[in-house]
Protein backbone atom coordinates (compact mmCIF):
# COMPACT_ATOMS: atom_id res chain seq x y z
CA UNK A 1 0.00 0.00 0.00
CA UNK A 2 2.80 2.39 1.10
CA UNK A 3 4.73 1.18 -1.81
CA UNK A 4 1.72 2.27 -4.16
CA UNK A 5 1.29 5.81 -2.67
CA UNK A 6 4.83 6.48 -3.13
CA UNK A 7 4.66 5.10 -6.77
CA UNK A 8 1.57 7.14 -7.33
CA UNK A 9 3.25 10.50 -5.78
CA UNK A 10 6.34 10.05 -7.65
CA UNK A 11 4.53 9.70 -10.79
CA UNK A 12 1.92 12.99 -9.58
CA UNK A 13 5.38 15.01 -9.25
CA UNK A 14 6.51 14.13 -12.99
CA UNK A 15 3.32 15.39 -14.18
CA UNK A 16 4.06 18.53 -12.46
CA UNK A 17 7.47 18.70 -13.20
CA UNK A 18 6.84 18.32 -16.89
CA UNK A 19 3.74 21.04 -16.79
CA UNK A 20 6.79 23.51 -15.35
CA UNK A 21 9.23 22.72 -17.55
CA UNK A 22 6.57 23.08 -20.53
CA UNK A 23 6.01 26.89 -19.09
CA UNK A 24 9.17 27.50 -18.96
CA UNK A 25 10.02 26.31 -22.74
CA UNK A 26 7.10 28.55 -23.60
CA UNK A 27 8.42 31.69 -21.90
CA UNK A 28 11.91 31.38 -23.32
CA UNK A 29 10.54 30.89 -26.24
CA UNK A 30 8.46 33.53 -26.43
CA UNK A 31 11.53 35.93 -24.48
CA UNK A 32 13.67 34.95 -27.16
CA UNK A 33 11.05 36.16 -30.21
CA UNK A 34 9.12 38.80 -28.57
CA UNK A 35 12.38 40.65 -26.54
CA UNK A 36 9.07 41.17 -23.58
CA UNK A 37 8.33 39.36 -20.22
CA UNK A 38 4.81 39.69 -21.73
CA UNK A 39 3.94 35.72 -23.09
CA UNK A 40 0.70 37.62 -24.86
CA UNK A 41 1.91 40.43 -27.53
CA UNK A 42 0.01 42.76 -29.05
CA UNK A 43 1.45 43.53 -32.87
CA UNK A 44 2.98 46.37 -33.09
CA UNK A 45 1.33 48.80 -35.94
CA UNK A 46 3.37 50.38 -39.15
CA UNK A 47 3.90 54.30 -38.83
CA UNK A 48 5.26 56.36 -41.25
CA UNK A 49 6.38 59.89 -40.07
CA UNK A 50 6.73 63.25 -41.60
CA UNK A 51 8.18 66.31 -40.69
CA UNK A 52 5.92 69.47 -41.62
CA UNK A 53 7.57 72.64 -41.26
CA UNK A 54 8.25 73.02 -36.95
CA UNK A 55 5.96 69.98 -36.25
CA UNK A 56 5.77 66.23 -36.82
CA UNK A 57 2.98 63.62 -38.72
CA UNK A 58 3.00 60.46 -37.44
CA UNK A 59 0.53 57.79 -39.30
CA UNK A 60 -0.36 54.92 -37.57
CA UNK A 61 -1.34 51.74 -39.81
CA UNK A 62 -3.82 49.98 -37.85
CA UNK A 63 -5.49 48.15 -40.89
CA UNK A 64 -8.20 48.31 -43.06
CA UNK A 65 -9.51 52.07 -42.53
CA UNK A 66 -8.35 52.20 -38.70
CA UNK A 67 -5.69 55.27 -38.35
CA UNK A 68 -4.22 57.12 -35.68
CA UNK A 69 -2.85 60.67 -36.85
CA UNK A 70 -0.31 62.25 -34.09
CA UNK A 71 -0.19 66.21 -35.67
CA UNK A 72 2.68 67.26 -32.64
CA UNK A 73 0.74 65.71 -29.63
CA UNK A 74 -2.90 66.00 -31.15
CA UNK A 75 -3.94 62.36 -31.31
CA UNK A 76 -6.41 61.69 -34.28
CA UNK A 77 -8.29 58.95 -34.58
CA UNK A 78 -9.93 57.92 -37.60
CA UNK A 79 -12.51 55.30 -37.86
CA UNK A 80 -10.96 53.41 -34.95
CA UNK A 81 -12.61 49.76 -34.44
CA UNK A 82 -11.29 47.15 -32.10
CA UNK A 83 -10.62 44.14 -35.07
CA UNK A 84 -7.64 46.50 -35.98
CA UNK A 85 -5.85 47.48 -32.49
CA UNK A 86 -5.98 46.84 -29.30
CA UNK A 87 -7.72 50.27 -28.45
CA UNK A 88 -6.81 49.65 -24.21
CA UNK A 89 -3.21 50.70 -25.28
CA UNK A 90 -4.04 53.65 -27.15
CA UNK A 91 -3.64 57.17 -26.34
CA UNK A 92 -7.49 59.01 -25.85
CA UNK A 93 -8.60 61.42 -29.01
CA UNK A 94 -8.62 64.94 -28.75
CA UNK A 95 -10.24 64.73 -32.55
CA UNK A 96 -12.51 61.21 -33.60
CA UNK A 97 -13.68 61.26 -37.40
CA UNK A 98 -16.16 58.66 -38.73
CA UNK A 99 -16.92 57.98 -42.24
CA UNK A 100 -19.98 55.96 -42.15
CA UNK A 101 -21.62 53.95 -39.80
CA UNK A 102 -20.75 50.04 -41.17
CA UNK A 103 -19.39 48.18 -38.99
CA UNK A 104 -15.69 48.26 -40.08
CA UNK A 105 -15.82 52.18 -40.01
CA UNK A 106 -17.95 53.13 -36.38
CA UNK A 107 -16.91 50.98 -33.54
CA UNK A 108 -19.49 52.64 -30.16
CA UNK A 109 -17.73 50.77 -27.47
CA UNK A 110 -13.85 52.12 -29.27
CA UNK A 111 -15.49 55.96 -29.65
CA UNK A 112 -16.19 55.61 -25.97
CA UNK A 113 -12.97 54.00 -24.36
CA UNK A 114 -11.10 57.00 -27.02
CA UNK A 115 -13.20 59.72 -25.58
CA UNK A 116 -12.45 62.28 -22.72
CA UNK A 117 -14.32 65.46 -22.03
CA UNK A 118 -12.59 67.54 -24.43
CA UNK A 119 -12.58 64.97 -27.62
CA UNK A 120 -14.45 66.39 -30.21
CA UNK A 121 -16.61 63.37 -32.80
CA UNK A 122 -17.04 64.79 -36.20
CA UNK A 123 -19.57 62.09 -37.94
CA UNK A 124 -22.12 61.66 -40.39
CA UNK A 125 -25.82 61.43 -40.07
CA UNK A 126 -26.29 57.42 -39.90
CA UNK A 127 -23.10 57.96 -37.62
CA UNK A 128 -24.89 59.97 -35.41
CA UNK A 129 -28.78 58.03 -35.10
CA UNK A 130 -26.46 55.20 -33.99
CA UNK A 131 -24.01 57.15 -31.29
CA UNK A 132 -26.81 59.69 -30.69
CA UNK A 133 -23.54 62.15 -29.94
CA UNK A 134 -20.69 64.03 -31.79
CA UNK A 135 -20.71 66.86 -34.43
CA UNK A 136 -22.57 65.91 -38.12
CA UNK A 137 -20.39 67.36 -40.77
CA UNK A 138 -22.29 67.89 -43.88
CA UNK A 139 -20.52 67.83 -47.21
CA UNK A 140 -18.74 71.15 -47.69
CA UNK A 141 -18.85 72.03 -43.84
CA UNK A 142 -15.51 72.54 -42.38
CA UNK A 143 -14.56 72.47 -38.48
CA UNK A 144 -11.44 74.52 -37.35
CA UNK A 145 -9.70 74.24 -34.17
CA UNK A 146 -5.99 75.76 -34.42
CA UNK A 147 -3.99 75.22 -37.24
CA UNK A 148 -6.68 71.96 -37.55
CA UNK A 149 -9.21 71.85 -40.56
CA UNK A 150 -11.58 69.53 -41.02
CA UNK A 151 -14.38 69.21 -44.25
CA UNK A 152 -16.21 66.67 -45.09
CA UNK A 153 -16.99 65.79 -48.58
CA UNK A 154 -18.77 63.08 -50.49
CA UNK A 155 -18.58 59.59 -50.41
CA UNK A 156 -20.60 57.01 -52.48
CA UNK A 157 -20.84 54.39 -55.17
CA UNK A 158 -21.26 55.58 -58.80
CA UNK A 159 -21.43 51.75 -60.33
CA UNK A 160 -25.11 50.73 -61.42
CA UNK A 161 -26.06 48.13 -58.60
CA UNK A 162 -23.79 49.39 -55.66
CA UNK A 163 -25.38 52.20 -54.85
CA UNK A 164 -26.89 50.35 -52.06
CA UNK A 165 -23.50 49.92 -50.11
CA UNK A 166 -23.27 53.40 -50.07
CA UNK A 167 -25.52 56.26 -51.24
CA UNK A 168 -25.05 59.15 -52.59
CA UNK A 169 -25.35 62.13 -50.06
CA UNK A 170 -25.33 59.73 -47.08
CA UNK A 171 -21.08 59.23 -46.01
CA UNK A 172 -18.09 61.07 -45.55
CA UNK A 173 -15.12 61.30 -46.55
CA UNK A 174 -12.65 63.78 -44.76
CA UNK A 175 -9.91 66.51 -46.14
CA UNK A 176 -7.63 67.52 -43.16
CA UNK A 177 -5.87 70.33 -43.34
CA UNK A 178 -2.66 69.97 -40.70
CA UNK A 179 -0.75 73.33 -41.05
CA UNK A 180 -0.41 73.32 -44.81
CA UNK A 181 -0.42 69.14 -44.91
CA UNK A 182 -3.45 68.70 -46.63
CA UNK A 183 -4.87 64.80 -46.47
CA UNK A 184 -7.83 63.00 -47.84
CA UNK A 185 -9.25 60.37 -46.38
CA UNK A 186 -11.78 59.13 -49.09
CA UNK A 187 -13.85 56.83 -47.01
CA UNK A 188 -15.86 53.98 -48.87
CA UNK A 189 -16.31 55.62 -52.39
CA UNK A 190 -16.06 55.38 -55.71
CA UNK A 191 -14.17 57.96 -58.33
CA UNK A 192 -16.38 60.15 -57.85
CA UNK A 193 -16.51 63.78 -59.90
CA UNK A 194 -16.64 65.56 -56.64
CA UNK A 195 -12.89 64.65 -56.48
CA UNK A 196 -12.21 66.82 -59.67
CA UNK A 197 -12.19 69.95 -56.89
CA UNK A 198 -10.27 68.30 -54.18
CA UNK A 199 -7.03 70.98 -54.08
CA UNK A 200 -3.51 70.12 -53.11
CA UNK A 201 -3.74 67.10 -51.64
CA UNK A 202 -0.30 65.87 -50.01
CA UNK A 203 -1.17 62.49 -49.10
CA UNK A 204 -4.41 60.39 -50.40
CA UNK A 205 -6.22 57.51 -48.35
CA UNK A 206 -7.45 55.37 -50.91
CA UNK A 207 -10.18 52.85 -50.75
CA UNK A 208 -9.38 49.60 -53.25
CA UNK A 209 -12.04 46.70 -53.12
CA UNK A 210 -14.62 45.68 -55.06
CA UNK A 211 -17.62 45.81 -55.19
CA UNK A 212 -17.45 48.36 -51.54
CA UNK A 213 -15.38 50.54 -53.30
CA UNK A 214 -12.82 51.39 -56.36
CA UNK A 215 -11.00 48.55 -58.64
CA UNK A 216 -7.34 49.62 -59.18
CA UNK A 217 -7.88 50.76 -62.04
CA UNK A 218 -10.80 52.96 -60.26
CA UNK A 219 -7.80 54.19 -58.08
CA UNK A 220 -5.71 54.75 -60.60
CA UNK A 221 -8.13 56.90 -62.16
CA UNK A 222 -8.41 58.86 -59.13
CA UNK A 223 -5.16 59.19 -58.38
CA UNK A 224 -4.55 61.02 -61.98
CA UNK A 225 -7.55 63.61 -61.34
CA UNK A 226 -6.78 64.32 -57.47
CA UNK A 227 -2.64 64.27 -57.63
CA UNK A 228 -1.52 63.68 -54.81
CA UNK A 229 2.24 63.48 -53.37
CA UNK A 230 1.35 60.22 -51.44
CA UNK A 231 -1.22 57.85 -51.76
CA UNK A 232 -2.21 54.98 -49.71
CA UNK A 233 -4.45 52.37 -51.03
CA UNK A 234 -6.34 51.55 -47.81
CA UNK A 235 -9.65 49.41 -47.32
CA UNK A 236 -7.96 47.15 -49.65
CA UNK A 237 -9.23 43.23 -48.46
CA UNK A 238 -8.04 40.75 -50.80
CA UNK A 239 -6.91 43.31 -53.72
CA UNK A 240 -3.99 42.80 -55.25
CA UNK A 241 -1.61 45.94 -54.65
CA UNK A 242 0.89 44.84 -56.97
CA UNK A 243 -2.01 45.69 -59.88
CA UNK A 244 -2.06 49.38 -58.50
CA UNK A 245 1.55 49.46 -58.65
CA UNK A 246 1.79 48.32 -62.53
CA UNK A 247 -0.78 50.49 -63.23
CA UNK A 248 1.20 53.43 -61.26
CA UNK A 249 5.04 52.70 -62.89
CA UNK A 250 5.04 55.14 -65.48
CA UNK A 251 3.47 57.93 -62.97
CA UNK A 252 6.97 59.34 -61.71
CA UNK A 253 5.67 62.32 -59.31
CA UNK A 254 3.56 60.65 -57.14
CA UNK A 255 4.52 57.71 -54.52
CA UNK A 256 2.21 54.98 -53.96
CA UNK A 257 2.92 53.15 -50.60
CA UNK A 258 1.79 50.15 -49.43
CA UNK A 259 0.75 49.10 -46.01
CA UNK A 260 -0.98 46.74 -43.92
CA UNK A 261 -4.28 48.22 -44.51
CA UNK A 262 -6.43 45.21 -45.76
ZN1 LIG B 1 -18.99 51.03 -45.93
Amino acid sequence: MLTKRCAFFRFQSRIRSFRIGWKIVLYLVMTVFFGDNNVIMAKEPQMDEFTLGEKSLKIYFFGHATLRLDYNDVIIHIDPVAEYTDYSRQPKADLILVTHHHGDHLDKAVIELLSKPTTSLLINKTTYEILKKGNVLEHGKKWQSHDIEVEAVPAYNITPGRDKYHPKGRDNGYVLTLGKTRIYIAGDTENIPEMNALENIDIAFLPMNQPYTMTPEQVFAAINVIKPRIVYPYHYGDTDVNRLLELMKNTKDVEVRIRDLQ
